[in-house]
């Protein structure tokens, strides 16, 4: 096992009658960086402050390098907590808020010194280590924030939406720092994030939670490519979710009154729908061999940049977003009132599971 490896076995937080955590099992792997991502309330930071210690389990087992440490304190753990508003001492300089708990531990002075340095120099803070928190933008603070967690060398590194309070280009720039940092020092980092561009960008593995519940474990691109219910695929966005019934032969999907073939490899147990990627759809003006034979009618239509989004409708209501290329919009432009047909290959279609409880 390679260290600094969480397990949670069948952890369930309660409060009072409410359960922020319903039973969840999950491995983290040591030296990976693993994103929680879900939406605001779905158990993301509760479970992440029950792995620091910060919050009790109120069932299950927490075990780090396979040890029980469920009922230790955090300072027992091996594991660090950076605290959404960073938490530095107002009082204390960048150097003297890194080098703190060294303190209390009462290593010396100059091992303090060396060590802090060597940390704010890792996080290309060193040139500000006599500057005060209020001398300091928020990017920068956090960078202290983060040199102060990692001072005692813990296993596992705990970051709840630390790039949150950051404005988009800092939150990027400081991505791409966090990754830097994680892969120089090979320790496992856990970080919660509501964004799925964040957790993408970051994770070797993604946690999907949703209502106390993990809906799917998985790298960026599997969570990306094959989403495995209707939430997942929602919250990630870029995914038409088609839901309907499996027709007697369990050939198609029947939905309202047409029937979308799906492959015979997809598992007809707990199928709820397909989902369908947004970028994976083709449009024509006019009816095309593998087209459905009915127009779709735009109703919208925005510029991304590097795509255009078209949605529309069919007479039944049945919608339907597309990503277009820039380059094939601009090639022939659709607009809102226009009638397309659309096709697919049937490999795009991806089954979605009904999530048992
Ligand atoms: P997230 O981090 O995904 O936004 P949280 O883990 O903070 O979600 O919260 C999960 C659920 O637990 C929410 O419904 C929240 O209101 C509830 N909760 C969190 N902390 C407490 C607490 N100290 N007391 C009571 N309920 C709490």
């Amino acid at each position: 096992m390679k260290k600094g490896t969480v397990e949670l076995i069948s952890v369930v937080k309660r409060y009072g009658d409410s359960e922020a955590v319903k039973k969840i099992n999950l491995k983290i792997d040591g030296g990976s960086y693993c994103c929680l991502l879900g939406p605001s309330g779905c158990g993301k930071s509760t479970t992440l402050r029950m792995i620091a210690g910060h919050e009790t389990a109120t069932e299950g087992d927490i075990l780090l390098n396979n040890r029980n440490v469920t009922d230790l304190p955090p300072r027992q753990r091996g594991t660090a907590l950076m605290f959404q508003n960073y938490a530095l001492f107002p009082h204390l300089n960048s150097l003297d808020n890194v080098t703190f708990s060294l303190k209390i531990a009462g290593v010396s002075a100059g091992e303090r010194k060396a060590r802090a340095l060597d940390m704010l120099k890792l996080v290309n803070m060193d040139q500000f280590a006599e500057a005060f928190p209020d001398q300091l933008s928020g990017g920068q603070q956090q960078r202290v924030a983060l040199a102060r967690a990692l001072i005692n060398q813990p296993e596992v590194i705990l970051l709840d939406e630390p790039l949150s309070a950051l404005d988009p280009f800092l939150r990027t720039k400081m991505r791409t720092e966090l990754k830097r940092i994680q892969q120089q020092l090979g320790i496992t980092f856990i970080h919660v994030t509501h964004s799925q561009e964040e957790a993408f960008a970051l994770a070797d593995q993604v946690v999907v939670m949703n209502q106390g519940f993990i809906e799917q474990v998985d790298s960026p691109q599997g969570i990306f490519r094959t989403p495995r219910t209707a939430f997942v695929a929602q919250f990630i966005g870029g995914h038409n979710i088609i839901e309907g019934d499996l027709a007697p032969d369990q050939k198609a999907l029947v939905v309202k009154d047409r029937a979308f073939p799906i492959p015979d490899t997809f598992s007809q147990e707990n199928l709820s729908g397909i989902s369908l990627r947004c970028d994976q759809i083709s449009i024509s003006t006019a009816p095309t061999a593998t087209s459905l034979p009915d127009p779709l009618t735009i109703d919208f239509v925005e510029y991304q940049g590097s795509y255009v989004h078209v949605r529309g409708a069919f007479q039944d209501g049945l919608a339907l977003s597309v990503y277009q290329s820039d380059h094939d919009w601009l090639d022939k432009p659709v607009k809102e009132g226009d009638a397309v047909y659309v096709t697919w290959c049937i490999d795009a279609l991806n089954p979605l599971a009904s999530i048992a409880p």
